[in-house]
C-alpha cells in the first residue's frame, strides 16, 4: 500500500493505492493557511487517518509547491511561502515515525499522467500546472528529472519570452522579480486579464502559453506535454496553442501534441503515491538531497 498527500494551498489530499494501483481511499482537508506546525499536523493526521481506516502501514509520498533545497534540506520556491526555509521533511518523518519521500506537486502530476494517464507510452513528456501557481515537470521514460538543484521543469519562474512593448517588464511575481511565466499564466492573470477585456482574454492567453511551452520544446523537446491545474480545462487550448507554436519552435515541425490530462485533480496525489514504485525506486528529492553534493542530475 502507498499512500500520497498532495499539499497544495487550499486543499490537503490523501490517497491510498493498493498493489495494482488501485485507488482504495481518498481524503481532504483544508490547509492550515500560514500555519506551518497545523499544515505538519494535518499531513499526519490524514496519514494517520487512512492507516487506521485501512489498517494498514504505508509508505508516504508527498507532493509539494517547491521543493526541498539540496543545500540546507530546507523547504524553498514554494509559493505557499509558509512552507519556506522550513524542514517540512525532516518534521513529517518525526511525526510519521518513517522515511518519507517528497517531490514537487508538478512533478508528481508528470509521473502520474507519464505513467498511467494522458501521456502513457510516450518517451519524454512534460507535466505542467497551470493553476493557483505555475510549474512543470520532465519525464524521461518514466523517470522525473529532479535535477542538479532540484528545479528541473521550474518553468513558471522564467520570463515570458518573445515579450511586446506592453508586456515589459511586467507584473511582479512572488518570488521576487518580474514577468515570470507565472504571474502571466496563473489562475489570476486569466481573470485579470477576462476583466480588463481590451482584446479577447483567451487569444492572449492562448498566444502567452503557446511561447512559453515554444520555450521548453526548444530547450527539452518533449514527445508530449501535458496540461493540469485549473485552467487545463479551458477546451481552447488543446487546438489553439499547437497552431500557434510554429511562429515560435526552432523547427521546420512541430511533433510535440499538447493534451488534457486524464486523471485532472486526482494526478497530484497519485503521482506523490507513486514516489515509492516497487523495484527500481523513483528517487525522490528527499533521497537527492542525502546525496547532497552526488550532483546527478537525472535519476
Ligand atoms: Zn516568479
Amino acid at each position: 500500500m502507498r499512500i500520497g498527500i498532495d499539499l497544495g494551498g487550499t486543499k490537503i489530499e490523501v490517497a491510498c493505492l493498493d498493489r495494482d494501483d488501485r485507488e482504495v481511499l481518498r481524503r481532504r482537508v483544508p490547509t492550515p493557511r500560514g500555519d506551518y506546525a497545523a499544515t505538519v499536523a494535518a499531513i499526519a493526521g490524514l496519514v494517520e487517518g487512512a492507516e487506521h481506516e485501512l489498517d494498514v502501514r504505508a509508505k508516504v509520498g508527498v507532493g509539494i509547491p517547491g521543493t526541498v533545497s539540496a543545500q540546507t534540506g530546507l523547504v524553498k520556491n514554494a509559493n505557499s511561502t509558509w512552507l519556506n526555509g522550513r524542514p517540512l521533511r525532516d518534521d513529517l518523518e518525526a511525526a510519521l515515525g518513517r522515511t518519507v519521500r517528497l517531490a514537487n506537486d508538478a512533478n508528481c502530476f508528470a509521473i502520474s499522467e507519464a505513467t498511467d494517464g494522458a501521456a502513457a507510452g510516450f518517451a519524454t513528456v512534460f507535466g505542467v500546472i497551470l493553476g493557483t501557481g505555475v510549474g512543470g515537470g520532465p519525464v524521461v521514460d518514466g523517470q522525473v528529472l529532479h535535477g542538479a538543484n532540484a528545479i528541473a521543469g521550474e518553468w513558471g519562474h522564467n520570463p515570458l519570452p518573445w515579450p511586446q512593448r506592453e508586456e515589459w517588464p511586467g507584473p511582479r511575481c512572488w518570488c521576487g522579480r518580474r514577468g515570470c511565466l507565472e504571474s502571466w499564466l496563473c489562475g489570476d492573470a486569466f481573470a485579470r486579464g477576462a476583466a480588463q477585456g481590451r482584446e479577447p482574454a483567451l487569444e492572449r492567453y492562448v498566444d502567452r502559453l503557446a511561447r512559453g511551452l515554444a520555450s521548453v520544446i526548444n530547450l527539452f523537446d518533449p514527445d508530449a506535454i501535458v496540461l493540469g491545474g485549473g485552467l487545463s480545462n479551458l477546451d481552447a487550448l488543446y487546438e489553439r496553442v499547437p497552431q500557434r507554436w510554429p511562429r515560435y519552435v526552432f523547427s521546420d515541425t512541430v511533433r510535440t501534441v499538447l493534451l488534457r490530462n486524464r486523471h485532472g485533480d486526482s494526478s497530484g496525489v497519485r503521482g506523490a503515491a507513486r514516489l515509492w514504485e516497487d523495484g527500481e525506486p523513483v528517487r525522490a528529492q528527499g533521497q537527492a538531497e542525502r546525496r547532497a553534493g552526488g550532483g546527478r542530475s537525472a535519476i
